[in-house]
């Protein structure tokens, strides 16, 4: 069995995270190194180790990841100026953990193209 990631392991509550929102289905916490004065990251709890990896029957919850995300930033008071949300999947396109989960970055003027 491969070692589990990180984030199965904040999931578990083996390692300690600062989270700002849980339900049954997903975890919300700061990412350790943000990259804007708000950087949360959103993860489902069930184990998807990227956007590859989706199934149909994920639809729902990715669903429901996204209106956690409105909720969040909403709460974090980005709604007005606005945010990103960034999906990283695969080496090529930056993933480092994988675990599915969504950057939600905002607080600070944000350029295009990202690098
Ligand atoms: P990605 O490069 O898209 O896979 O993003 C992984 C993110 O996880 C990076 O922004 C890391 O800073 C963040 N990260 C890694 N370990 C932790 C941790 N223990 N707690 C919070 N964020 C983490």
């Amino acid at each position: 069995m491969s070692e589990p990631t990180i984030f199965k392991r904040i999931i578990d509550g083996e390692i300690p995270a600062n989270i700002i929102y849980e339900d049954e289905h997903c975890l919300a916490f700061h990412d350790v190194a943000p990259q804007a004065p708000v950087h949360i990251l959103v993860i489902p709890k069930k184990e998807i180790a990227s956007i590859e990896h989706l199934e149909g029957d994920d639809k729902e919850l990715i669903g429901h990841l996204f209106l956690i995300i409105q909720k969040i930033a909403r709460q974090q008071g980005l709604a007005e100026d606005g945010y990103r949300v960034i999906c990283n999947c695969g080496e090529g396109g930056g993933q480092t953990v994988f675990h599915l989960h969504y950057h939600l970055i905002g607080g600070r003027s944000l350029q295009w193209p990202p690098g």
